[in-house]
């Protein structure tokens, strides 16, 4: 699903590369949290990931497709497969729930009843049925971020990249949201999970760590 050959990524003006001659597989249906200290490039990768920064050299395939050479008009056809979850949610705050999760779909051309469905499905799976007509705005964090997780996953996406998903959350409420991600709501897709917070990762056993130093990868046992 993903394939990073000896990837480097140097910012203008910056003394040290962001990244260094990263090789990364990580296959389909594959949980990979991404680890490491703020600064060691975590964030620079799943940019990468979804297209938001070309490498300075090597190759980047996602799903087949090499990112390194793809004309920026076939981007948004690659997005549409990928779903995105950040610390910052991003809801429409005045709009419900069901809205919110429901626009994702609607812009990707889904028919009305299937929104219906497919939304009502969504809200089953991360536990936010009984909200579907709260405003987004009046609901705690970890429901806000499970709601930008349902709007993630209603397209289907092959892959879900998180950059520090539990960022904003209390330990109670983030490991509800790692389950989620580790759960069988996903739908088998890809996932990677960007964390600086070690804590987090004790909560979920038996998961791929992938540990970033500084620009560099190690996988820990
Ligand atoms: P992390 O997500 O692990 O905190 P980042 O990928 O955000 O790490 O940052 C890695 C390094 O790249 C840092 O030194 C950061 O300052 C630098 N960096 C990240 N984004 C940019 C940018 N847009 N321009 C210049 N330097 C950047
Ligand atoms: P930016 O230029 O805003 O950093 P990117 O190119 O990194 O944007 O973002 C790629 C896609 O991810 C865009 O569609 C953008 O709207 C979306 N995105 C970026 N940050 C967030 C966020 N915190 N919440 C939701 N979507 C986001």
């Amino acid at each position: 699903m993903i394939r990073l050959e000896q990837v480097s990524k140097s910012y203008p003006h910056r003394p040290k590369p962001a990244l260094q001659r990263i090789d990364l597989r990580v296959e389909p249906g594959e949980f990979v949290y991404l680890t490491g200290p703020s600064g060691a490039g975590k964030t620079t990768l799943l940019r990468l990931l979804y297209g938001a920064e070309l490498p300075s050299q090597g190759r980047v395939v996602v799903g087949g497709t090499d990112l390194s050479r793809l004309a920026p008009r076939h981007l948004p056809l690659l997005r549409r497969r990928l779903g995105l979850v950040f610390q910052d949610f991003r809801l429409l705050p005045r709009r419900s729930v069901f809205d919110n999760v429901a626009l994702s779909l609607e812009v990707a051309g889904v028919g009305r009843r299937e929104v219906q469905r497919r939304v009502s499905e969504v809200l089953e799976q991360v536990n936010l049925a009984s909200l579907a007509q709260a405003l987004a705005d009046t609901l705690s964090g970890g429901e806000q971020q499970r709601v930008a997780l349902a709007r993630t996953l209603a397209p289907r996406p092959d892959l879900i990249l998180a950059d520090e998903p539990t960022g904003n959350l209390d330990p109670d409420t983030a490991l509800g949201m790692l389950r989620l991600l580790v759960g069988d709501c996903v739908g088998g897709a890809t996932v990677l999970v960007a964390t600086h917070d070690p804590a987090l990762l004790e909560l979920v056993r038996g998961v791929r760590v992938v540990n970033l130093e500084c620009g560099r990868l190690e996988e820990c046992a």
